[in-house]
């Protein structure tokens, strides 16, 4: 499963059969959904990788359920601005700290996980 999802998805189901065409189909990489070349090439992130990406770089996160909380620093805004996402991430001033964060909807990709596990 990890390793997988850094890959944007266009959202198409690939065209492969299951089994040895789909493990080597170059169009989905086993995935069995079309992946977004053109978005990657764009170094454009995905919700997987904006989470990812903000894990690797240190940036404090936090959650509410499914939405993604990450403090504004400058390495978190270059982040969002690729995240395909960005205009669904809202400023809100943090209750503890005083610090700006910033709301991504839906970019708590551990929270799917777990949903999608049950
Ligand atoms: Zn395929």
């Amino acid at each position: 499963m990890s390793g997988q999802g850094w890959q944007p998805k266009t959202g198409y189901a690939c065209g492969c059969r299951r089994g040895v065409q789909r493990d080597n189909c170059p169009d989905c990489e086993g995935t069995g959904q079309r992946i977004d070349f053109a978005a990657i090439r764009a170094g454009k992130l995905d919700a997987r990788g904006l989470f990812e990406a903000v894990k690797a770089a240190g940036i404090a996160y936090d959650n509410h359920e499914s939405d993604l909380y990450i403090e504004a620093t400058p390495e978190a805004r270059a982040l969002l601005r690729r995240y395909e996402h960005r205009d669904n991430a809202r400023p809100f001033v943090h209750a503890v700290t005083g610090a700006i964060w910033l709301d991504v909807p839906f970019a708590f990709v551990p929270w799917w996980d777990a949903r999608a596990a049950q």
